[in-house]
């Protein structure tokens, strides 16, 4: 997630696509489940740093010349934009289950690692969000320097299509 994009939005690739990444990785390469979390973790980073389009979320505040300083406020807008999280975090939970999990029952524990991995870093933004301390500061730092400097928020389509393209293309390899 990262704030430079356009002036309406807090910008991140959207959940989905981050555990359905993080889901594969962590089936596709040999590991345990610990390892299987920082995979997906580990990932989201990449992924972060590819131009993407993503979803708007009304709670935001943002500083452009002060990323580090942007919020979410707590009221109805927020609670509008957790159900629009929540949405895509269980789809994120749910797709790689679906498409990778009944492959083989044995791979469940590493799907739900990858997954859970690959989207926490965009959770713990928000817990910056409202506890601006170490090692979260240093953490949302590295975020904000990963992230794409550039977007695809006026192509929603196109931007939908990618990130479309990059969860069939994971599922496809495993
Ligand atoms: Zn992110």
């Amino acid at each position: 997630m990262s704030f430079f994009l356009n002036n309406a939005r807090i910008a991140f690739m959207i959940l989905t696509t981050h555990a359905s990444v993080g889901a594969t990785l962590a089936v596709l390469i040999p590991s345990n489940p610990i390892l299987g979390f920082a995979i997906g973790f580990g990932s989201h980073f990449i992924l972060d740093s590819i131009p993407h389009w993503d979803y708007k979320l009304r709670s935001s505040k943002r500083n452009k010349q002060k990323p580090l300083t942007n919020d979410i406020i707590i009221g109805k807008d927020f609670y509008i934009d957790l159900i629009k999280i929540g949405l895509d975090a269980l789809l994120g939970l749910a797709l790689p289950l679906f498409f990778l999990g009944f492959l083989q029952h044995q791979l469940i524990l590493m799907i739900l690692c990858g997954a859970i991995g690959g989207m926490t870093p965009d959770f713990l933004q928000f817990v910056y969000f409202k506890w601006r301390h170490e090692p979260l500061i240093s953490l949302q730092k590295f975020h904000i320097s990963m992230h794409a400097k550039t977007g695809l928020n006026d192509k929603p389509l196109l931007g939908v299509l990618c990130q479309t393209a990059i969860i069939v293309i994971a599922f496809a390899l495993v």
